[in-house]
């Protein structure tokens, strides 16, 4: 066929929608967690969670007057006159000790300050005979002490319910005694490899077969989006393997991500099982790579299931996750900023372009400083080769520039919009 005929393709029972539509679909239908999906989790595993509850200072940070630094607690008013020596105060005990005109304690970092003291001089500017103190000169009221209170109030909010939990939120969670703390149960995902042709790794491929590839990065993907991965393994192309296994994934799990078994060849009968046991909101995507991109849900004993059928192609299954079931699984996992940063960049070279399709093409973003331009700029270049199989196109891509639908080449120079999957290069 040339390419000035008419091409007629093959109808699909699905009509053709656009992405933000589909975004709008996923969001309308994939449930938020609910008072079940919470569970008590303990600050060492802590990390990568996401937070339940409002957490709220107990208690002052820190507790009680305190030295910043190792010294001597005395009286400013004593000025630079030498101090008699009464004893120590180290840190997480009460030494009873009490500072009045012309004396001082020696003074450990993190010490309670003793009564009577209004101010604390580095050992460093300080000399020590027998028990007299001397200091370099006088210190201010207020000279290396942290005044109860200073870093928390009692009372005041710390972290909202819907925070990831890192480094820093962890230790104020600890700093404000909880032990344990309310989260949301990592969302649990089963993860199906469809295909006759697809051998597990290390098995062997007869003619005619390849090694799955999806499913290690689709379980890779999903821990990435702080849920739990599943894998179920392989599914043939017979209905009634792939039927036992969609059952079983919904019996267990609280959604369902398959790959393959969605575009309209013979023996493409995701989409025709699914259709069979819950509502299919939608079946086609206008983007590339990924159209055959199909959203399921299933009620399932009292709950609302999300099932994903992505396309076979590693790209497809890949760039799809990355733009619809990520959201969707950040969602079910508590989480309330749901999208990735999008920032305009310019191209680096000219890219050719289908101009019917809503096109997302790895890139590598780079930030650079622009002091004229008075902040940042970022520029992008792409991975080479786009074909939906060449899963190199996935390496070092730190972005998705989007391609509207128009023109069939973006020119060197022009922006376009970018979604940053990862930090821009420097
Ligand atoms: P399908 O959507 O099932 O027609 O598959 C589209 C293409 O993706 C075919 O070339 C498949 O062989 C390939 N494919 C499907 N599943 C996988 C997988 N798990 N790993 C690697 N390639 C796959
Ligand atoms: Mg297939």
């Amino acid at each position: 066929m040339s390419n000035t005929e008419e091409r007629i393709m093959r109808p699909s029972a699905f009509p053709m929608i656009e992405p933000e539509e589909a975004t709008r679909l996923i969001f309308e239908n994939v449930p938020a967690p609910s008072a079940d999906d919470l569970e008590m989790v303990p600050l060492l595993e802590g990390d990568g969670r996401v937070l339940a509850e409002d957490i709220s200072a107990t208690q002052d940070m820190p507790p009680f007057n305190t030295t910043a630094v190792d010294g001597y607690a005395l009286l400013s008013a004593d000025a630079d006159q030498p101090r008699r020596i009464l004893g120590d105060q180290t840190a997480g005990r009460l030494s009873g000790l009490i500072v009045t005109p012309g004396t001082a304690v020696r003074i450990m970092t993190g010490a309670p300050l003793p009564d009577g003291a209004d101010s604390v001089i580095m050992v460093e500017f300080t000399g020590e005979q027998g028990d007299t103190l001397t200091v370099q000169f006088a210190p201010k009221v207020g000279d290396n002490v942290r005044p109860q209170g200073q870093d928390l109030k009692a009372g005041q909010p710390v972290l909202p319910a819907g925070t990831l939990l890192g480094p820093a939120e962890l230790g104020l969670i600890g700093t404000v005694n909880r032990p344990t703390f309310k989260a949301v149960r990592r969302p649990r995902i089963a993860i199906v490899s469809t295909g006759d042709e697809i051998v597990e790794p290390g098995g062997e491929a007869k003619p005619g077969q390849i090694y799955d590839s999806n499913r290690f990065s689709l379980v890779s993907a999903v821990r990435r989006a702080y849920a739990e991965p599943v894998s179920l393994g392989i599914a043939p192309d017979t209905k009634e393997e792939l039927r036992e296994l969609i059952r079983t994934a919904l019996a267990n799990y609280d959604g369902l991500i398959t790959s393959g078994g969605v575009s309209v060849g013979k023996l493409d009968l995701v989409k025709e099982l699914l259709e069979e046991i819950g509502a299919i909101h939608f079946g086609r995507v206008n983007l590339k790579p990924g159209k055959p991109l199909t959203f399921v849900t299933v009620e399932q004993d009292g709950k609302r299931k999300p099932v994903f059928g992505l396309p076979g192609f590693p790209v497809s299954s890949l760039v799809s996750f990355e733009l619809f079931v990520r959201p969707a699984i950040l969602k079910m996992g508590g989480r309330t900023k749901l999208q990735r940063q999008v920032v305009q960049v310019q191209l680096e070279h000219d890219i050719s372009h289908s101009p019917d399709r809503n096109e997302f093409t790895r890139a590598i973003v780079t930030e650079q400083f622009d002091p004229a331009g008075g902040g940042y700029r970022y520029t992008a270049r792409t991975t080479g080769a786009q074909n939906s199989s060449r899963l190199l196109s996935m390496l070092g891509a730190n972005a998705l520039l989007r391609l509207d639908p128009g023109p069939s080449l973006f020119k060197a120079g022009e922006t376009v919009p970018a979604l940053l999957v990862d930090r821009p290069e420097v």
